[in-house]
């Protein structure tokens, strides 16, 4: 196996051992949807005050930040965690 492809096997390792978190800094959030209508994974929604949250329980959060990006309260962080290898 050449270099390349020993180094692009080792990229797409440490890849799948990343995984993501948006988190709301809840007293930024305007509950105006944004996040809400364009997460393309529809993990974003509403809680019991209007404020939007990852509700990560229904599927992993894939990073893309578009909710980071598009609010424009700057009120998502989205931070990157290592799984643990088993
Ligand atoms: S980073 Fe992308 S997938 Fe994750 S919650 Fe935000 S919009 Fe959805
Ligand atoms: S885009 Fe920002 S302000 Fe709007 S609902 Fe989402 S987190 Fe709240």
């Amino acid at each position: 196996m050449n270099s390349a492809s020993t180094n692009l096997e080792r990229k797409i390792k440490e890849l799948s051992l990343l995984h993501y978190k948006a988190i709301t800094i809840l007293e930024r959030c305007r509950g105006c949807g944004t996040c809400v209508k364009f997460c393309p994974l529809n993990i974003r929604k509403f809680n019991e005050v209007g404020k939007a949250i990852t509700i990560s329980s229904v599927r992993d959060c894939g990073g893309c930040s578009v909710c980071y990006h598009r609010c424009p309260n700057k009120a998502v962080e989205l931070i990157q965690l290592q799984k643990i290898n088993k």
